[in-house]
């Protein structure tokens, strides 16, 4: 099919953007890569009247450190994302989990703030985006405002964005001292959306003891969830086969409410959250476990 007529705008600045933004509220998408957006527009899932290729707004895509954290603009490529040193070294998590979405063509295209924005309830960077506590800047023409990822996915292809907002940036806390990470998933076939996905961000403390223990989800839900009970029943013990095994239990069965559709029942992603997050948290110990 094809996609329903709309006007489109070719902006070179960020202020061109906003300005477009605001003069067509309602009425506007961006286009970041594409992967999403275009076909939804060509099965006429979406039908925006007017187009805002941020394509030529440069100023969007850049990976920096400031003050110890790192920032990554919303138009960076996700293929330039994956092999970026400041990102391996600023948020190996982020790193970790880049080959997990779709194949290298896609990556090439996609961004990082469009998978974002688009807020798919089985997509990866969401949930990593979680784990890592990142802060998203939301940018208007009437101003800039921060949210924590946690608060930015408010349901299923739904973010906390106006109508007007661009997402800019995105913000990363350097990793704590004895830091810790994994991400893994279950997917039909390496590049398919995740049937289930668990990214895992935590700390040891000077006694390897667990601290700072996030652990957020992919597919089992409207969007990426964090495994609170999990991480409280970690918090505080130090790594082992039991202790694992126990939260990733509660992950699995007590931090969850997955739906069952044509692709998995609901209790087949219990048992895949179940499983991956026990075997994300031995990987993420790996060098860590006592026994
Ligand atoms: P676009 O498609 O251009 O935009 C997506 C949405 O975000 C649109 O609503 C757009 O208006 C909005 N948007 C974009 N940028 C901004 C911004 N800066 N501010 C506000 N709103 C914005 N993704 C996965 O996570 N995992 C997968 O396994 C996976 N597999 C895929 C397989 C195939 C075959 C395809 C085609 C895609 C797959 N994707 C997967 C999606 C891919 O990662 C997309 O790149 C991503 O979802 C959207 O990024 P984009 O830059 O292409 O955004």
């Amino acid at each position: 099919m094809k996609p329903a007529p709309f006007e489109y705008h070719q902006p070179h600045s960020l202020g061109e953007a906003l300005a477009l933004m605001a003069q067509h509220a309602g009425a506007a998408k961006p286009l970041a890569g594409g992967q999403s957006l275009i076909p939804a527009m060509n099965f006429r899932l979406a039908m925006p009247a007017v187009l805002v290729d941020l394509n030529r707004v440069s100023e969007l895509a850049y990976v920096r450190t400031s003050g110890g954290e790192l920032h990554i603009g919303a138009m960076t490529r996700q293929a330039v994302a994956e092999r970026d040193d400041a990102i391996a070294q600023g948020a190996p998590l982020l790193r970790q989990t880049m080959p997990f979405i779709a194949h290298a063509q896609i990556r090439n295209r996609g961004t990082i703030g469009g998978s974002l924005a688009h807020a798919d309830p089985a997509a990866e960077l969401p949930a990593v985006m979680v784990a890592l506590d990142a802060r998203f800047e939301l940018r208007s023409v009437k101003g800039t405002r921060t949210v924590r990822a946690e608060e930015f996915f408010t349901g299923l292809f739904t973010t906390a964005m106006h109508a007007d907002e661009l997402l800019v940036d995105i913000g990363i806390a350097a990793p704590k001292q004895n830091n810790r990470w994994a991400f893994l998933e279950v997917a039909r076939r390496h590049g398919d959306y995740a049937l289930a996905g668990v990214a895992v961000s935590l700390a040891l403390d000077e006694k390897g003891r667990c601290r700072d223990v996030r652990i957020a989800v992919v597919s089992v839900g409207d969007g990426p969830e964090l495994a609170r009970k999990a991480a409280k029943a970690l918090t505080g013990e130090v790594p082992s086969e039991k202790v694992i095994a126990e939260a990733a239990d509660i992950a699995g069965n007590k931090d969850i409410n997955p739906p069952g559709d044509i692709h998995a029942s609901a209790a087949y992603r219990r048992s895949l959250t179940t499983v991956l997050t026990r075997r994300a948290l031995t990987k993420a110990f790996a060098v860590a476990i006592s026994g």
